[in-house]
Formats: C-alpha cells, sequence, structure tokens
C-alpha cells in the first residue's frame, strides 16, 4: 500500500537553487506552468496568481476541491498592498513579523489582478511574505504573486523536503527547487484580520504571544479536529482529517506495540515498537515541529499497522504540533 497517491510515470525534475534553474522556474512561471519550491514553512506548489489557467493547473495537480482558497506569496508588503486593503493594524502586523511564517487573511481590493480562483469566491485573500531565500528569489525572477498552496496531493501530510513532492505530485509538477529541509517544517500561522476581531484560522509557527504586540487581541479557533467535520470553517488546513497518512494515528501513546510505529517526543522512551523515531531526545518544540512532517513520512512508509504518537506540550508552537497531529489521528471521513 502506498501512503501517497501514486505518481504519474516520468518522475520531474529536481534542481539545485541556480541561475539557470531560477531562470527555468521562472520562465516556467510566466508561461502559465507550475513550480514547486522551498519555503521557511513547507513546500509550496506555485502558480501565477493572475491567472485563473495557471491557478487551475494547481488545483489539478493536488486533486484538490475547488473551493479551498489559496495562499498568494509577494515579495514584500508592498506588493501585496496591490491586491488587498490594509489597515493600519494589518500593517503593523506585517511590518513585525514579516518576511515570517504569518499569512494574513485581508478583504480583497476591487481592483486586485488575482485569480478570483485565490479567494474560491470569498471577499478576503490570503496573504503571505516568505523569508527563505529562494522563495524570495523565485518571486522576484518571475516578476508575478505566487499562489502556492503545500506541494502534496490533497489532504496528504505536507512536503518539508524536495522528495517528499517528487512522492505525492510526481510529473504532476514538472519542476521541483531542491533546497533541502524546511527549517520551520509546519505551516504558516493564518491570522484573519479582514473583521474587528483578529482570529487565528490555523495555528502555526507564529504563535498568538508572538501575534498579540502587533495585532491587539487574537481569538484562536476551536481546532476542527475537536469540531469533527468542516462545516463553516474557512478552507482547507481546517478540515479534521487534512494531515492524514496512509496508517492509523494514535495519540497520546505511552505504551507502544511490536507492530506499531513511535513517533516519540523527549528523552523518555517507551521500547518495543518495530521503529522509532524521536522528534526532539531533549524536548525541543522547535526541533519537533522542523521534524514532524518528515518523520510522519517515513513511519507511514513502513509496514507497521499504525503509528503511535507519544504526548507534546501544547504551550507555545506545541499548539502548532499537536493541531496537526490531531488532524493527522481524525477520522478520514471523505478525501
Ligand atoms: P495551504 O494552502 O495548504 O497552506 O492551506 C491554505 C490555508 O489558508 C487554509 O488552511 C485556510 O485556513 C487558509 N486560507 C486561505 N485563504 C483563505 C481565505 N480567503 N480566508 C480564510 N482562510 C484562508
Ligand atoms: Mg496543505
Amino acid at each position: 500500500m502506498s501512503p501517497e497517491s501514486p505518481p504519474s510515470p516520468a518522475a520531474p525534475e529536481t534542481l539545485p537553487p541556480s541561475e539557470a534553474a531560477f531562470a527555468r522556474a521562472a520562465a516556467l512561471l510566466r508561461g502559465g506552468g507550475l513550480v514547486a519550491f522551498p519555503t521557511e514553512t513547507v513546500y509550496g506548489l506555485g502558480a501565477d496568481a493572475t491567472s485563473d489557467a495557471a491557478v487551475a493547473g494547481i488545483f489539478a495537480a493536488k486533486d484538490r476541491p475547488q473551493f479551498n482558497p489559496l495562499i498568494v506569496h509577494f515579495t514584500d508588503a508592498e506588493a501585496a498592498e496591490a491586491e488587498v486593503v490594509f489597515d493600519d493594524r494589518a500593517r503593523q502586523v506585517a511590518a513585525a513579523l514579516w518576511p515570517g511564517p504569518l499569512t494574513l487573511v485581508l478583504p480583497r481590493r476591487a481592483d486586485s489582478r488575482l485569480s478570483l480562483l485565490c479567494s474560491a469566491g470569498l471577499a478576503s485573500q490570503a496573504v503571505r511574505v516568505p523569508a527563505h531565500p529562494i522563495a524570495q528569489r523565485l518571486l522576484r525572477e518571475a516578476g508575478l504573486p505566487l499562489a502556492a498552496p503545500s506541494a502534496n496531493a490533497s489532504g496528504r501530510i505536507s512536503p518539508t523536503e524536495a522528495a517528499h513532492v517528487v512522492a505525492s505530485l510526481g510529473a504532476r509538477v514538472p519542476l521541483i527547487l531542491d533546497g533541502g529541509p524546511c527549517a520551520v517544517g509546519l505551516e504558516s500561522t493564518v491570522l484573519d484580520l479582514s473583521g474587528p476581531q483578529a482570529v487565528i484560522l490555523r495555528p502555526g509557527a507564529v504563535t498568538s504571544q508572538d501575534l498579540t504586540p502587533s495585532a491587539g487581541s487574537v481569538l484562536e479557533v476551536v481546532a476542527a479536529a475537536e469540531a469533527g467535520d468542516s462545516g463553516g470553517l474557512k478552507g482547507p488546513g481546517m478540515m479534521a482529517s487534512h494531515y492524514a497518512p496512509g496508517h492509523p494515528v494514535r495519540l497520546e501513546a505511552t505504551e507502544v506495540a511490536a507492530n506499531e510505529a513511535l513517533l516519540a517526543f523527549g528523552p523518555e522512551v517507551p521500547v518495543g515498537a518495530a521503529e522509532t523515531l524521536n522528534l526532539s531526545p531533549s524536548g525541543e518544540l522547535r526541533e519537533a515541529a522542523a521534524h514532524l512532517f518528515a518523520y510522519l513520512h517515513r513511519l507511514d512508509s513502513l509496514p507497521v499497522r499504525a503509528i503511535a504518537v507519544m504526548p507534546v506540550p501544547t504551550s507555545g508552537l506545541g499548539a502548532a504540533i499537536n493541531d496537526r497531529l490531531r488532524r493527522a489521528a481524525a477520522p478520514r471521513a471523505s478525501r
């Protein structure tokens, strides 16, 4: 059983960053094609955000339900201001935390050039300025805003290495820029600033403590995995089983069976698993976040009955890690 949907027979081209690689990637994007590239969070599947046909190509490659809105990436806040409406609060947040792993949901401008497919019919648009040097250079060379969801088949674990993109999308993406493993390893925090109350729609690398100095009071939505379905939710990362591995996932494991793989955390690890990977033997949440998806991919490829996951603290970055783990363990209603 393959944990990912079967890739097409032909392999995509994977290139390390070089002058020639950026030139080819930029030309592909300007021609309406797809390019996968690293950001500090996960690998993105990028397309010209101003082209309906190019953005439709993302949905096709990911097998993604059309109603899901996409994050559009920009070189800087000024470029984003051409497409969405910033108020003073949004400017303060952007000044404090961009470039970085934070997505802002803001009202779409009436004169925005972005494809309506990016906002999936909503009046708001999600925008981000990534910090990763490869993402930055690609955005500059392409000279386009790039719509870029995570570069994996819909509903699957997000890719934090070029090899994960190859395994999940195969030749559905012609070119992957290889920047090695992603430093953060978790998707961006999604902060809705389209209304008077700032709301975290998706927990991520930027925590509510990081946000309050610039955003003021911030609400956190109840995790969709607890809500149990996607009714009324605003985006794909909010669906309960959005990060599903192929194997069942068992949370809060304090012992482990011989036919299980163990995703461990911290210095005290139960013995007896078929295979154990430790997110952070010293118990550091930042290290654990960076390893999370890569280790899930590896354990999911093993012939075991289930993946057992040790408890991870819920403070700071732990909120985002536990959010992804709950989704990985959620019942697989629809995918
Ligand atoms: P992904 O592209 O896989 O990183 O997932 C996109 C995430 O962005 C979803 O989880 C949504 O929470 C969020 N998102 C994108 N666009 C919007 C929008 N217009 N309104 C609210 N949330 C959005
Ligand atoms: Mg995703």
